[in-house]
């Protein structure tokens, strides 16, 4: 069979391969894009970022109106979350977001190819049909070739996951009953994400972790703050503790964990266990073997800082490399990529890419953590501001968390920025934006904040930090 030509091929249409496809649209390459599901955008799209965006918005707003309306003088009686019609119009947006990517795709000029990609040589690709799909096997050969192939959900070699009620992130995004036990096994973003969509529509919701903490990559402040907001909402922690058995009997899932200080084992009985242990990078059946592309231990692609692979002319992106698995550090390489590929000079700063959990309060941090400064035996100081002394925050009954400012000892310039609280989620931007800039923390302390914000408490832990002395404290 003939192979059709292109200047670019990108496998996977999540946030890192369909942004590159954009990108080298603009730039003016002949671009495909492979996806092997019907949808495009990826986990992120379909069963990631912005399905658990989506309920969590839900049943955020259900939240307030069952526990927050009253101290507001509102009265509302007799409220029921439908969880059915919640999750239609989780799948509407899910809807309208992918249909988007399609957009994107025609207005760049991309050709979107539906199949399963493997490689054929180190210039050629494969595509079949995906299982049920039309259409025949064609060969695409590209001069540049970049995996996006993202992650899928790990887990532990002695659990079952039988998709039923031993489930992932997946499944959790499209119940159809609510728990009445959520067990969740892992305490991290996801996990927390998840327990907090069931724990405000009234499930029990227990998670246990192996570490002493939860969000434990994160600023240790953080997930000491988040544990107790998360508590206060009801949702019980066994942290410490090693999960050695999850089994089903029928409707019931029982899991045995051993903790850390020793003692008897914990023994939970609930009808959900949701798995969220992490993800794991994701070449099943791509051959890369046949183009020459190694794999590290943990199964990513291997690549230089150009994002090449060991195979000249392939590149990799996203979940399947090293780093964060977070979807704007898959779109920020693919954008790299594109401009690397045309003939540019792309600049990608790790260290600037922020981390966030859609929790309530939510959670961001962006730079160096206290304990990597430590850590590098680096001389820092540190500023901070409580929500409680914000009156934005007093005025919005959002009190809970603080914002971290940690600052070079001698400069002031910025290291790291850790906040917990309201809106933080879109505050952090700001953080990013004068760390960007290599901003002192006097600086931010000089530049004028709207009030009453929430994001007011930046600029009084700036102040904090450069000793200059807080406002509003
Ligand atoms: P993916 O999005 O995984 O896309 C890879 C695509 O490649 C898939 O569509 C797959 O079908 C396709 N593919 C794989 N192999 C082949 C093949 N051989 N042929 C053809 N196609 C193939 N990140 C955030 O930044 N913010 C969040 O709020 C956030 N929330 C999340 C919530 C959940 C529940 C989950 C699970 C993840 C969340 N993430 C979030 C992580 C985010 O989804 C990922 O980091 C992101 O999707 C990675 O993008 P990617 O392009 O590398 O890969």
């Amino acid at each position: 069979m003939p192979a059709t030509a292109y200047d670019v091929l990108i496998i996977g249409s999540g946030p890192g391969g369909y942004i590159a496809a954009v990108r080298c649209g603009q730039l003016g390459l002949k671009t495909a894009l492979i996806e092997k599901y019907p949808t495009l955008g990826g986990t992120c799209l379909n069963v990631g970022c912005i399905p658990s965006k989506a309920v969590l918005e839900s049943t955020e707003l259900y939240h307030k109106a069952t526990e927050q309306f009253a101290a507001h003088g509102i009265d509302a009686d007799n409220l029921r979350a439908d969880l059915p019609r919640l999750m239609a119009r989780k799948d509407q947006v899910v809807k309208k977001v992918c249909d988007g990517v399609v957009f994107l795709m025609r207005k760049n000029k991309v050709d979107v190819i539906h199949g399963v990609a493997s490689f054929v040589d180190a210039a050629t690709v494969q595509v079949v049909p995906a299982e049920g799909g039309n259409g025949e096997p064609q060969q695409l050969t590209a001069k540049n070739i970049i995996i996006a192939t993202g992650s899928k959900p790990s887990s532990l070699p002695f659990i079952t996951l039988d998709k039923e009620r031993v489930i992932t992130s997946t499944e959790a995004l499209a119940l159809r009953e609510l728990p009445q036990h959520l067990i969740i096994v892992g305490g991290g973003v996801i996990g927390l994400e998840l327990g907090s969509v069931y724990a405000r529509l009234g499930s029990k919701v227990s998670v246990v972790e192996y570490t002493d903490a939860i969000i434990p990559t994160m600023d240790r402040t953080l997930g000491k703050e988040l544990l107790r907001s998360l508590k206060k909402q009801g949702l019980e922690f066994y942290l410490s503790h090693k999960v050695t058995a999850v089994t089903r009997e029928g409707a019931t899932v029982k899991l045995t964990a051993s903790p850390a200080a020793g003692g008897a084992d914990l023994q939970l009985a609930g009808d959900y266990c949701l798995v969220s242990v992490g993800r794991r990078p994701y070449t099943d059946g791509l051959n890369v073997a046949a183009a020459g592309v190694e794999l590290d231990e943990k199964g990513r692609v291997k690549v230089d800082e150009d994002l090449q692979t060991t195979v000249p002319g392939i590149w990799a992106i996203g979940d399947v490399v090293r780093g964060a698995m977070l979807a704007h550090k898959a779109s920020d390489e693919g954008v790299f990529v594109a401009e690397r590929i045309a003939g540019q000079k792309p600049h990608l700063n790790y260290l600037l890419i922020p981390g966030v959990v859609y929790t309530w309060p939510e959670v961001a941090g962006v730079g160096y953590t206290e304990e990597q400064l430590q850590e590098l035996g680096r001389a820092y100081k540190a500023g901070s501001f409580p929500y409680s002394a914000s009156g934005r925050a007093v005025a919005g009954s959002d009190t809970e968390g603080l914002v971290k400012v940690l600052t070079d000892a001698q400069t002031d310039e910025i290291l790291g920025v850790h906040m917990i609280g309201p809106r933080i989620a879109d505050i952090i931007a700001e953080a990013v934006g004068v760390m960007h800039f290599r901003a002192a923390a006097e600086d931010v302390g000089m530049m004028s904040h709207a009030h009453p914000t929430y994001a007011e408490a930046f600029k009084e832990a700036c102040l904090n930090a450069a000793g200059v002395g807080a406002l509003n404290m």
